[in-house]
């Protein structure tokens, strides 16, 4: 299934996508899309329902797909191609940072550049959805523990993250920073996480590609990892890490400014695109 949130910023209501792409309603079935609706059990309930029964909604906005999303966690150089163009040696183990909740934005909605920003740069990847809470979970129970993959951008602002001191948090977390959807894929309907193909336009120039093949640490790895270090609850999101071509790895480098175009995608878990606008 696809899973979406579809209306006005704070307005949203639940919905999936048909057959024929169209957003069915489940406000009529669903007090929302909360960490509840990603049990097993709950997705199983929804899997059975005949879509054609649901109202057919005009999808003029979507907002992140589901909602309760208790922490972010990032995954930072989990790509090999991407180390090397940062200039960074490979991690023995996953590096862990948080991005803050404020940062969550629809997956079509406008970047914002913090004040001041002059290095704001772009990261297609996979995000994963947590649907059952995971502690110290194995490598074999790990996936149990997802309920679906989605698109995200993990828009960084690198003197933010680099230049200021301290941990990447503050060029991470910023407003609008964290672009995610348009859809929740629960993981049925991906094969395998471990052979999606990524990619990013800026201005309608391909500047990311990659796959999620060639990721240090799988998405296996990640959950088990993760939780062993905090409890993962249902609604959490963990964001997998870019493969290379991000504006800092461009010689010179290449950052974003008002009236830029970003358009992303990740393999069967679909598109999103955002306009870059100034500090307001
Ligand atoms: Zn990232």
């Amino acid at each position: 299934m696809k899973l979406v949130r579809v209306g006005k910023p704070g307005a949203e209501r639940p919905g999936l996508i048909d057959a024929e792409g169209r957003v069915r309603d489940l406000s009529g079935v669903l007090d929302g899309l909360g960490p509840q609706a990603l049990s097993d059990e709950a997705l199983a309930r929804l899997a059975k329902m005949d879509p054609a029964t649901l109202p057919v909604v005009q999808a003029d906005r979507f907002g992140v797909p589901w909602t309760g999303i208790g922490k972010i966690v990032a995954i930072g150089l989990n790509y090999a191609d991407h180390a090397a163009e940062a200039g960074m040696p490979l991690p023995a183990e996953p590096i862990v940072f948080l991005k803050a909740n404020s940062s969550l934005n629809g997956p079509d909605d406008a970047v914002m550049l913090p004040r001041g920003s002059e290095k704001t740069d772009w990261e297609v990847e996979l995000g994963v959805v947590i649907g059952k809470v995971a502690r110290d979970v194995s490598r074999d129970e790990a996936l149990s523990h997802v309920a679906g993959y989605c698109v995200v951008n993990d828009v960084s602002e690198r003197e933010f993250q680099i230049e200021r001191g301290g941990t990447w948090d503050k060029g991470k977390g910023c407003d609008t920073f964290c672009p995610v959807g348009p859809w929740l894929v629960t993981r049925d309907e991906v094969a395998d996480p471990q052979a999606l193909a990524l990619w990013l336009d800026v201005n309608g120039e391909r500047v990311q590609k990659g796959s999620t093949a060639t990721m240090v640490f799988d998405v296996v790895t990640l959950v088990s990892y993760v939780s062993r270090f905090m409890t993962l609850h249902p609604g959490d999101l963990i964001c997998t890490g870019t493969p290379p071509g991000v504006g800092m790895g461009f010689k010179p480098p290449r950052f974003l400014k008002a009236g830029d175009t970003m358009r992303l995608g990740v393999d069967g878990l679909g598109e999103q695109g955002q306009t870059v606008v100034a500090y307001a």
